[in-house]
């Protein structure tokens, strides 16, 4: 199977799992291609967050928390910069 392929199967994989001859084409090409396989790791990431929130909407203080987290590595980057001065 060429990354082509895998690629356009991607999103039914994640979803439905596919079954037979296709899903397991699909399965030997992910043990073989570490970018698909990375491709599908990212969007299985998207679908369990989607079906984890019914409501659509990201849950409270997610945004916060992803804030934090950069405030606090930006923060780090800058400590980490001015030691090298
Ligand atoms: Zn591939």
């Amino acid at each position: 199977m060429k990354c082509e392929d895998a690629q356009n199967l991607l999103a039914d994989y994640s979803v439905n799992g596919l079954d037979g001859e296709i899903r397991r084409k699909l399965e030997a090409h992910f043990a073989v291609c570490s970018h698909c396989a990375y491709e599908l790791e990212l969007l299985w990431r998207v679908v369990s967050f989607v079906e984890s929130a019914p409501q659509k909407s990201p849950p409270p203080g997610l945004w916060e928390g992803i804030e934090a987290s950069i405030h606090r590595n930006s923060e780090k980057m800058e400590r980490e910069v001015g030691t090298k001065r």
